[in-house]
This record gives structure tokens, C-alpha cells and sequence, in this order.
């Protein structure tokens, strides 16, 4: 029997060892790109944050989020851990269960997988851009613009839209709508949302701790508490990741508050700002010592008060107008960056068509999908990529008939 499977990702590389476990079968990876998990090495930063340790208790969205559940139950961070300390990887668990390689480096996440599908019933073929795909009597017809392989199942691995420079593509949606299967509206998320605040430029390269909230029209939609990063065109980092997921998807304001001393009171803080009245220091400096110097400044100049002025002029009014605005300092937003810079996509192929305990599509049978092209998302952390592997690794053993 042999099993195609489209797409050479996280995912696809796990649904095709574990398909190899049974040694009866022959496993075709098919890669568009001129290597494996090109994706997969600048994960993380280049970290690769491979999974998280609270993984199995939630973080995931899509139209029918407990679809998730099946899988991530069965192979879920502490399996999967053991499969890569099987392979040969040695990893460490950092802050809010991130699992990182101990090398620090994606490549070994990458290197222990490539090395394990040296295996004489898997054959990798690079360069191979699935074009069309057709159910023929036996099983599947598989096309590039070159190459034509038969095949007998066929998992569609071809990740989601987001990061399109590193193979994020329709690829996978297109293939999967000509079986008839529907797809949810795409979305990027974990990605920057940008602002209309023309102080922002100014920020550019900033970092600091915050409580994060996004409110829409009034109402939260989303808050974290974790390290905002600030661009050129908006906000970045693991705190905003981690609340985009929809942010600014519907007409109205949105607006992101942030606490920018998020462990100290402000009235600790405003006790602060009155003691810094005995001093000669200019507002420009009012906040020295407490934020990051441009950010304490872009923070007054918000208040309205001139930087020229001595902090000993400033009324009580006034300092307690600047306290208030360091612990919620108010950012309007606009929209988030496209898709080429989002790490995930949010929607996909519709869930409902497919069984969640086997990953095989209930239009088609011998037909299945995994990964991203799917419409489940995870929380920043290492959700998504458990979700490649688990999604993987159970569509790859029933396709491979190991269940
Ligand atoms: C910059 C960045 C950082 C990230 N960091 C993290 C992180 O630290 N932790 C985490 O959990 N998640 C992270 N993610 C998300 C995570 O990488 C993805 O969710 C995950 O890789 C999805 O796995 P997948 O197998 O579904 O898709 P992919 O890994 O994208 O693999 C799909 C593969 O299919 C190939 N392909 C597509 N179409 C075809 C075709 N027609 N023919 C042949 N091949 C095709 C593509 O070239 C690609 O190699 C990050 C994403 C990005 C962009």
C-alpha cells in the first residue's frame, strides 16, 4: 500500500512516521519547497518553541474547537516529548510550559526528524508542487507540473496561509475544496496589529512588561499580561500574539490598553511622581528609573505637558493624570498585519467533514488532512505546533493502518 502525503511541514512529517511504523507500507512525502521544514526552523524565533506542557487542557479555536480534543488526548506534550526524546532530542521547559529544544536551535527539532525519515519505506521528494489531485478507483492520482504518483490514501499536509514567505499557501484549501470539502474564512493570527496613533514611530523598538487589553466598541475582547514590543507601524511581541487572534476584525474602535507597570499600584506609583517633586528633574525625565526612557516620555507628552517643564510645577492633578496614564496608556489600533507576517492562520478546511478520531475525511474516504489547513488554531506557546504533530502523527497511523 502506498500513502501519499502532500506537504513536508511539522505535520506532514509526522503523519509519514508514523504511517512507516507499519513496514508494510511505502509513505511518499512530497515537498514543493527544495528541503523539508523550511517553516519549522524559524519557528520560535529560531528557538522553536515545539509544544507546551498545559497543551492538553485547552487553547484551541476554530468553528468546533473540541475537535482538537481526540487527539491532543491521545498524543498530547508528554507523548510527544517522549517521541523526540526517541528521536534523539534533548528539550527544556521554560515559563508557562514553552518546550524548547536544549540546543536552543530549531534546526535540531528539524535534523532529528529528517534524520529519523532515513527509513527504507519513506521516500522524499523535493521539489514536488502538488497541482491537481484526483480520486481514481483504487486511490488517488497526485500531479506536479512533471511527476504523476498513484497512491492509495492521501494526507493533504500543506499547512495554512499564514507565513507566506516560508510556504504559507491556499495550496492545501484549494486542494482539499476540489473533494468538496468547505473552508471557513481565513484569518491571520499571532501576528502585529497595527496602529493609526502617529506617536507610535517614535516607540519604534521598544520593549517592556505589560497587562495588555484589546476592547472593541468599549467591550474587552482579549487581555494577557507579557512583553509588548513596539514597530514602526503598531505592536508586537508574545503578549500581543497572544491577544490578536481577532483583534480589529469588525467595523467600530479598537483600542488596546496597556498597564505598563502592571506589578506596582498606582497609588504606589503616584506617591512616587509627588516625592520626584522635590527634585529639579524636567517632566522629560519624570518617569526615569520607572519605564524605558522614550517610553516614559512619549507617555507625558500623551498627558499633554511639556517636557521643558520642572516636575516641581506639576499640581497634584497633573501627576496623578500622568500615574493614570502609565497604568493604562491607550493605543488605537487599526488592523493586523497581513498574512505574510502572521505565524498562524486562523479558519481552514471545515472540521465537521472530517472524524476526529482518525483525521479521515468523511466525503472521501481514504482521504486525510492534518495541520493547519484545518480549521483549528492554538494559543501562542507551542499550541500550534502540538497540534501539527498530534493531528500528524493520528492521521499517519490510520492511513497507514498502525490502528
Ligand atoms: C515565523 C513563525 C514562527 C512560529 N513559531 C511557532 C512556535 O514557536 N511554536 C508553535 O507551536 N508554532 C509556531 N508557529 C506555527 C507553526 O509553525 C505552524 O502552525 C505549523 O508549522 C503548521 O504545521 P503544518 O504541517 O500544518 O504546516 P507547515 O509546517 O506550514 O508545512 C506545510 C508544508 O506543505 C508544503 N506544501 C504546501 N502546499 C504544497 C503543495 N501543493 N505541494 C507540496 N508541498 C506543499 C509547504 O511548503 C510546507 O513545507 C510559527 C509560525 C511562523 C510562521
Amino acid at each position: 500500500m502506498v500513502i501519499g502525503i502532500i506537504g513536508g511541514g511539522a505535520s506532514g512529517m509526522a503523519a509519514a512516521l508514523a504511517a512507516a511504523e507499519n513496514n508494510a507500507v511505502q509513505v511518499v512525502l512530497l515537498e514543493r519547497q527544495a528541503r523539508v521544514g523550511r517553516k519549522l526552523q524559524a519557528t520560535g524565533n529560531g528557538r522553536c518553541n515545539l509544544t507546551n506542557l498545559h497543551a492538553a487542557e485547552g487553547g484551541y479555536h476554530g468553528e468546533e474547537p473540541s475537535f482538537a480534543d481526540y487527539a491532543i488526548g491521545r498524543f498530547g506534550p508528554g507523548e510527544t516529548l517522549n517521541w523526540f526524546r526517541d528521536l534523539g532530542l534533548f528539550t527544556v521547559a521554560e515559563d508557562g510550559g514553552r518546550v524548547y529544544p536544549y540546543s536552543d536551535q530549531a534546526n535540531s527539532v528539524l535534523d532529528v526528524l529528517r534524520f529519523a525519515l532515513e527509513k527504507p519505506n519513506i521516500t522524499v521528494k523535493l521539489g514536488f508542487e502538488v497541482e491537481k489531485v484526483k480520486k481514481t478507483p483504487s486511490g488517488f492520482r497526485v500531479e506536479s507540473k512533471e511527476e504523476t504518483l498513484e497512491c492509495d490514501r492521501l494526507i493533504v499536509a500543506c499547512g495554512g496561509l499564514a507565513g507566506t514567505k516560508l510556504g504559507g499557501t491556499m495550496s492545501g484549501y484549494k486542494l482539499l475544496r476540489g473533494f468538496g470539502h468547505k473552508c471557513t474564512r481565513l484569518r491571520p493570527t499571532l501576528v502585529q496589529l497595527k496602529s493609526g496613533w502617529n506617536g507610535i514611530g517614535a516607540l519604534k523598538g521598544v520593549r517592556a512588561n505589560c497587562h495588555a487589553a484589546i476592547f472593541h466598541n468599549g467591550h474587552l475582547h482579549s487581555e494577557s499580561t507579557g512583553e509588548i514590543q513596539f514597530t514602526e507601524y503598531g505592536i508586537s511581541g508574545p503578549v500581543v500574539f497572544e491577544i490578536s487572534r481577532d483583534a480589529c476584525q469588525g467595523n467600530g474602535e479598537w483600542i488596546c490598553r496597556l498597564d505598563l507597570l502592571p506589578d506596582i499600584s498606582q497609588d504606589i506609583l503616584t506617591r512616587e511622581l509627588l516625592r520626584r517633586r522635590t527634585t529639579s528633574l524636567p517632566v522629560s525625565e519624570l518617569l526615569t528609573g520607572i519605564l524605558h526612557n522614550r517610553l516614559g516620555r512619549v507617555v507625558t507628552q500623551a498627558v499633554g505637558i511639556s517636557g521643558y517643564v520642572p516636575v516641581k510645577q506639576l499640581d497634584d492633578n497633573e501627576l496623578e493624570e500622568v500615574s493614570r496614564a502609565v497604568k493604562q496608556f491607550e493605543i488605537s489600533l487599526t488592523e493586523p498585519m497581513g498574512m505574510d507576517s502572521a505565524q498562524v492562520t486562523a479558519g481552514g478546511i471545515v472540521t465537521k467533514e472530517f472524524n476526529e478520531t482518525t483525521m479521515e475525511s468523511r466525503i472521501v474516504p481514504g482521504l486525510y488532512a492534518c495541520g493547519e489547513v484545518l480549521d483549528i488554531d492554538g494559543d501562542c506557546g507551542g499550541y500550534n505546533l502540538q497540534w501539527a504533530w498530534s493531528s500528524g502523527r493520528l492521521a499517519g497511523l490510520h492511513a497507514g493502518g498502525n490502528l
